[in-house]
């Protein structure tokens, strides 16, 4: 684990009126160039030769840095030459896509948005399951085993990387067959099926609501709220069911994109009362809590209750739809307000107050 006090010594040594932000070139990262540009701050992006094209056709981006790999983060070089340009990293999905926890919380020496202990709550499912149990929020049963099956299960894979490979089931014989099929057709691997974790599916829509958890404020703040669209899942529905049963449709949950909810009034305050009570047992568990962006991940059913099945500690590629501006970021902040420039807003602030300490790991 990387020692607080050398991140601080860092810091200390920054030019903290030439403060860069910095991420790897994907999922969010036009999201927080654009809003650390309009905030004035100068961007750094460490992007890969065929996806440089973004950083042209949209000039978000100072200073280029194009690796063959994103693990090349982890070099010992380039993190010299991130922190001679002042930077604050910004965690984003493909942070723990591409690097493992241990990589993330012991190799990387750059000061990150963030508090890095949370993330071994984040990403281990069972812990992520203590921590939103402990908050009070309505979780899906979950079975150990396949044979414990009772009602419709959705199988999970470790580290699937937007939802690749999921799949239905109804019982543990069904879990078996599926499994198999999944296996044959190379979607899965036998060592994917000891490792699965099977959760209740909630039957209703889902709603990805995002929030900021500013430490400058002692405030968590509802800024943007979006679906994801979901192939092949968002398509089944264009088959007729005789012809789905012919072909053994499997739903698989790859995301694609996203689309901007606004939900209905009377279930705002739960969502609200949610983001807050997440952030607050998160600072009993790894004090000071969450740091800056986080994503709940909900179903809502019919009697509308609110089923959350995972948190993300960062940003989410959900907040893109909010780029400009987001009902809730306006009614919050008028025009021109959303997740990047809310996080560049928090770097400057803490900046300001000689905070910056707090705001990162
Ligand atoms: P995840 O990778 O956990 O974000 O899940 C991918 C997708 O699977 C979600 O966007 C949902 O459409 C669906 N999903 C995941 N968990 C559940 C659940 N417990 N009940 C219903 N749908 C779920």
């Amino acid at each position: 684990m990387i020692d607080i006090q050398d991140i601080q010594k860092i810091i200390d040594k920054y030019d903290q009126s030439k403060l860069a932000v910095c991420t790897l070139g994907s999922h969010s990262s036009l999201n927080i160039f654009k809003g650390a540009k309009e905030e004035g701050l100068r961007t750094v992006c460490i992007c890969k030769e065929k996806d440089a094209i973004m950083y042209q056709k949209y000039p978000v981006v100072d200073e280029l840095i194009i690796v063959k790999d994103f693990t090349e983060l982890l070099n010992e070089a380039l993190q010299e030459r991130l922190r001679s340009l002042n930077v604050i990293l910004i965690p984003h999905g493909s942070f723990t896509a591409y690097l493992s926890t241990e990589q993330l919380t012991s190799s990387l020496k750059v000061p990150m948005l963030g508090n890095r202990k949370l993330l071994h709550w984040e990403v281990n499912r069972k812990s992520q399951e203590e921590w939103l149990h402990k908050a009070g929020l309505q979780l899906p049963a979950t079975f150990s085993s396949p044979d414990d099956i009772d009602c419709l299960v959705i199988a999970k894979l470790q580290g699937a990387k937007g939802g690749r490979g999921y799949f239905l089931a109804n019982s543990a014989k069904g879990f078996y067959k599926k499994a198999d099929e999944m296996v044959k057709r190379g979607l899965i691997t036998r060592q994917d099926i000891e490792t699965v974790h099977l959760q209740e599916y909630v039957i209703g829509v889902n709603v990805y609501p995002s929030y900021f958890s500013s430490i400058i404020n002692s405030d968590v703040e509802l800024l943007s709220m979006d679906r994801r669209y979901e192939t092949a899942v968002d398509s089944i529905g264009k088959i007729p069911a005789s012809e789905q049963l012919e072909i053994g449709v499997i739903p698989t949950y790859t995301v694609v994109g996203n689309f901007p909810i606004v939900i209905r009034e009377s279930l705002l305050p739960e969502i609200m009362r949610m983001g807050e009570a997440v952030h607050k047992k998160a600072m009993e568990l790894a004090p000071p809590g969450i740091i800056g962006p986080f994503c709940l991940e909900t179903v809502i059913t019919d009697d509308l209750k609110i089923y959350t099945f995972e948190i993300s500690a960062r940003i989410v590629a959900g907040t893109n739809v909010g780029i400009g501006t987001s009902p809730y970021a306006y009614l919050r902040y008028g025009e021109n307000m959303y997740m990047g420039k809310r996080i560049a807003l928090e770097i400057k602030n803490a900046a300001k107050q000689k905070q910056l300490q707090n705001v990162i790991a």
